[in-house]
């Protein structure tokens, strides 16, 4: 073998060795471009699986069940507060709603008013004080004397009183026991006679012996609130006030007028509603409708002529035969009956004339509850 063919032979036998050597190069540094990968895989595995991440794992999870259970305890509660408001305008909602459902503007509730008392003036053309008196004195003890009892109690009462005792002078010197027994009937006797004494006394001593013509004066004798005050300035001097008793404050109610219980409140929500000129009128003619349809316990309100303007319709009898049965005519005995007005004096506004024969024909008040009663 030639020098050159021997050196062929040995790089032919070389070839493989290099070959294996260039395989084995390419293998460790695929293994170490694998191992430079893998470190930031690893750490992540290896995070997730080490202590301290499954600690920071756990954590967010707490925090996002902790939001989610905050969330959860957070809606109940707007539901809560949802709820109790709405149970609160539940309550507010017949007080202060009107029939058609919506908050009612002073301005509505003025026209209502106007249009009841227009109606009501139709029906009890006849309104009047139904006190008998004769002049300013007699007016206010028969109103004291009106408390708890009925005005035709106090007209059987008075004759004789104002017959003892015609004057201030005369009644502030009477003997309490003689005076008390002749008030007797009208209840309450002896606190009674105690008004009638001091306010006779101070009418006597403070003003001539005679009756004072403002709110204020009248207020401050003895026994005088100011419902007694606005029947004596309205009708013995000719004064506008409204006067709230118990009949007043339940129809105005009823109409959803006012929902004040206060007399004072209701008769300023009043007075804010109507004209000064028809505050005295408006009074007696709802204290008659009070008296002989509306009454406290079983209105009438199938014979009601006012029922169309009324939202309380339905309170009451809806039959218009029974609910017939249920009209009172305290003073008259009479349905439409004039009564025998009061003497007139001056500054005493004169009671309206009738419009029609109440002799003769049936009063408005029953005519219209037929045909209230027709329609419904
Ligand atoms: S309808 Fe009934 S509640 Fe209304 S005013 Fe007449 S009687 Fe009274």
């Amino acid at each position: 073998m030639s020098e050159q063919e021997a050196a062929d032979a040995a790089a032919s036998a070389a070839a493989p060795r290099k070959r294996a050597a260039a395989k084995k190069a390419t293998a460790t540094a695929k293994k170490t471009a694998q191992a430079e990968k893998a470190p930031t895989g690893k750490k992540t595995a290896a995070a997730k699986k080490s202590p301290a991440g499954q600690t920071a794992a756990k954590k967010t999870a707490g925090k996002k069940a902790a939001a989610k259970k905050a969330t959860a305890k957070k809606a109940p509660a707007k539901k809560t507060a949802v709820a109790a408001k709405k149970a609160t305008a539940a309550k507010k909602v017949p007080a202060k709603k009107t029939p058609g459902g919506k908050p009612e503007s002073r301005e509505s509730r003025a026209k209502r008013a106007a249009r009841l008392n227009e109606a009501l003036a139709e029906v009890y053309y006849y309104a009047h004080p139904e006190l008998d008196f004769e002049n300013p004195f007699e007016l206010l003890v028969a109103t004291v004397l009106s408390a708890q009892t009925t005005d035709l109690r106090v007209n059987q009462t008075t004759p004789a009183l104002f017959a003892a005792y015609p004057t201030p002078e005369d009644m502030a010197a009477a003997n309490p026991e003689e005076l008390e027994e002749l008030i007797r009937p009208t209840g309450f006797f002896r606190s009674k006679a105690k008004s009638l004494l001091g306010l006779s006394a101070a009418l006597r001593d403070d003003h001539g012996g005679k009756v004072p013509g403002t709110i204020d004066e009248l207020v401050k004798l003895p026994g005088v609130g100011r419902k007694t005050a606005f029947v004596v300035l309205g009708n013995a001097f000719g004064v506008p006030g409204l006067t709230v008793d118990t009949h007043f404050g339940r129809l105005v109610r009823r109409w959803k007028l006012t929902e004040q219980t206060d007399a004072v409140k209701v008769e300023q929500e009043i007075d804010d509603l109507l004209p000064e000129s028809e505050w005295t009128m408006f009074s007696h003619r709802t204290i008659f409708h009070g008296r002989r349809i509306c009454h406290s316990r079983k209105p009438a309100c199938g014979a009601c002529p006012i029922a169309e303007l009324c939202p309380s319709y339905g309170e009451g009898e809806t039959d218009p035969e029974k609910a017939k049965k249920l009209l009172k005519y305290e003073m008259g005995g009479q349905p439409g009956q004039r009564l025998k007005p009061p003497a007139d004096y001056p500054g005493r506004p004169a009671p309206p004339l009738p419009s029609r024969d109440p002799a003769t024909e049936p009063p408005a008040g029953q005519s219209a509850d037929a045909a209230a009663g027709a329609q419904r």
